[in-house]
């Protein structure tokens, strides 16, 4: 691959109004990210709200190839958010889409703005699954193969849409 391109994993999710729409678009949206190009999205998967309150999330994962720096990714990500009227009210409220860089490459980035691998993706069943529909292989840099954090977390339920 061009080296000046790097694999980046996007986490999608949202819980208000037409999740599954919603999820659709943003992947629809992720297509026409600048310098970059969608390589996979996983199917979708349905979970209960876990650190946030409100209806059933509605959660994927997508897979691109990207020249952009990982702050101008999350720049682009929160633009797409904003165009589906993301509101931030409170922390884990309720969202009609969140868009996270579950990782970008095997780079370490820890800044308020930004830190990857997204911590708290090795615990989260709704980010596991899809990823490992894409690439039972894939590795969190620093942690370790994903498909090995599952067992920690089998009884959260997510079930594939
Ligand atoms: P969580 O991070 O636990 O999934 P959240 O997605 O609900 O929670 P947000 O309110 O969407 O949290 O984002 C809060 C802040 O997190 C954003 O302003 C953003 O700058 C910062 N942030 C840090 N690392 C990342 C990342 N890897 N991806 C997206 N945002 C991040
Ligand atoms: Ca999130
Ligand atoms: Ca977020």
């Amino acid at each position: 691959m061009d080296p000046s391109f790097t694999l980046a994993w996007i986490g999608i999710g949202g819980n208000l109004g037409d999740a599954r729409a919603t999820v659709n678009e943003a992947i629809a949206h992720l297509a026409r990210l600048p310098q970059s190009q969608l390589l996979r999205s996983s199917s979708l998967y349905r979970t209960a709200p876990i650190d946030s309150s409100g209806d059933d999330y509605v959660n994927a994962v997508a897979l691109v190839s990207t020249s952009l720096t990982a702050l101008d990714l999350l720049h682009a990500l929160q633009a797409i958010e904003l165009q589906h009227g993301r509101e931030r009210p409170y922390r884990n409220a309720p969202r009609t889409l969140d868009l996270d860089v579950l990782m970008y490459g095997d780079a370490h980035l820890d800044s308020t703005e930004l830190t990857v691998p997204h911590p708290r993706m090795a615990q989260r069943a709704f980010v596991l699954a899809p990823m490992l529909e894409i690439d039972e292989k894939v590795v969190i840099p620093g942690l370790g193969a994903a498909r090995d954090f599952l067992d920690a977390i089998k009884d959260q339920p997510v079930r594939r849409l």
